[in-house]
């Protein structure tokens, strides 16, 4: 059995950041013995979800990215003569830019190779420290190991789901995860929600010339960031001050609050509400119903009953997390069990699993890494507390547990 330092399961945008600072900021020598694994390539589901959406620039900025120096990315467009490719008031980089970087870093810090193509189907913690992987390929006994696996699944309203469960998985009703570009030219589109997502593909179905309703709870809220940029200082300093998980589950849930849209997508949108390609309605999802080939939203607005017909309806309404949608937290959960709130384990200040040196990173995190645990910045406050937890000598950029 092959026995490695550190095992990570999982080769996106956070197994990558937390790569970048081991090798930065030490334990010296780990990665020689640190194994990826992930059947798909590297930053393959954080490609695909741009290319599916067409998204041209991040939503955030120009610091936040997967190398420990925040100017890494700046310095790299400087290099290539691709500095023009920052926007707005933060800098967000474009798609194409971003992924560039990051290709140079896996290469140039020697990254790429450490990943094996392998799907992980068991992590048993040990009795002496550490812990089995098992692939179907083999097994591996690794010193610490981390789960950067992005458990999440979409969130469905009940009225999707009750119109699933009478009508089955009907073509046109469905999460903006199953949504493709493909779908445009069928009819008109009720799109649901008030975050990016929902923007972006209420956007691109009305350029394309489909008649577009756009249904949120309340007013457009116009952010940068997800989360308000205080939650990267000093709200972080407070949020640790709190000593019961519980309370911060709820702090970083609330800090997250409903969908936002950055200034440069909810200045499109208006004008394409302004020039009548979109409809813009702030109203409650009544129900779902089947009609021939189509579909049948009703909504309650400013009193009474409004029925929308549309060819597509798309959810696009978040995502959640629960430490039972991570299988390989089953024997962590059955032979360390430890509380939780609202789904996320109580995790020690160093990520890991009580009594394990198992670590996570991503949305299960909330609590001990705040609202943006699940962007790249959650994996830069993540990285900085796994690498110190480990002997590494960081230079925190962000506030964290004393
Ligand atoms: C449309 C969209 C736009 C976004 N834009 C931004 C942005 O601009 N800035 C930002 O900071 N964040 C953004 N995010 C949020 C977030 O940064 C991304 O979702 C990011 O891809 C999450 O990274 P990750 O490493 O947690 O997981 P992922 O990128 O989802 O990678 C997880 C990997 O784990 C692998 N895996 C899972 N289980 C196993 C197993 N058992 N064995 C082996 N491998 C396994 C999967 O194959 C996958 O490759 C965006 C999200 C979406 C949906």
């Amino acid at each position: 059995m092959e026995e490695l330092d550190l095992a990570i399961v999982g080769a996106g945008p956070q197994a990558l950041t937390l790569l970048s600072y081991i090798d930065e900021h030490g334990p010296k020598n780990m990665l020689a013995r640190t194994r990826v694994f992930d059947t798909a390539d590297w930053l393959a589901a954080w490609h695909r979800q741009f290319a599916t959406y067409k998204i041209p620039m991040l939503r955030s900025a120009c610091v936040h990215h997967p190398d420990p120096d925040p100017y890494g990315l700046i310095r790299f467009a400087r290099q290539e003569g691709r500095s023009d490719e920052f926007f707005g008031r933060i800098g967000r980089p474009s798609t194409e830019l971003f992924a560039d970087y990051c290709n140079s870093l896996l290469d140039e810090r020697g990254l790429r190779e450490l990943r094996t193509p392998a799907k992980v189907t068991d992590v048993r913690p040990l009795a002496s420290g550490g812990a089995e992987i098992v692939t179907a390929g083999g097994t591996w006994r690794a010193k610490r190991v981390v789960l950067a696996t992005n458990p999440v699944r979409p969130v469905v309203p009940p009225w999707l789901g009750n119109a699933w469960a009478r009508h089955g998985r009907e073509p046109g009703a469905m999460h903006s995860k199953d949504w493709t570009a493909e779908r445009h030219g069928e009819g008109p589109v009720v799109v649901v929600g008030g975050g990016l997502t929902a923007a972006q593909i209420a956007a691109a179905h009305a350029e394309a010339g489909d008649p577009v309703t756009w249904l949120t709870r309340r007013l457009i809220k116009e952010r940068d960031l997800d989360v308000e940029p205080l939650w990267l200082g000093e709200h972080l300093g407070k949020f640790h001050a709190v000593p019961d998980p519980k309370a911060r589950v709820s702090m970083a849930r609330k800090a997250r609050g409903g969908g936002s849209i950055p200034a440069h997508e909810r200045n499109e949108l208006c004008s394409l509400i302004d020039s009548g390609k979109i409809e813009h309605l702030s109203s409650p999802v009544d129900g779902l119903q089947r009609t021939g080939d189509g579909w049948k939203l009703t909504v309650r607005h400013q009193g009474r009953i409004k029925v929308l017909p549309a060819a597509n309806v798309i959810c696009a309404t978040g995502s959640r997390t629960h430490v039972r949608y991570e299988s390989l937290l089953r024997r962590c959960r059955s032979e360390r069990p430890t509380r939780r709130a609202a789904g996320h384990p109580h995790l020690n200040r160093d990520l890991s699993w009580s009594d394990t040196s198992i670590h996570l990173m991503g949305p299960l995190a909330l609590a001990q890494v705040g609202p943006a645990c699940r962007t790249v910045i959650g994996a830069r406050i993540a990285s900085e507390r796994v690498v110190e937890s480990w002997g590494g000598n960081v230079n925190r950029q962000y506030p964290g547990p004393t």
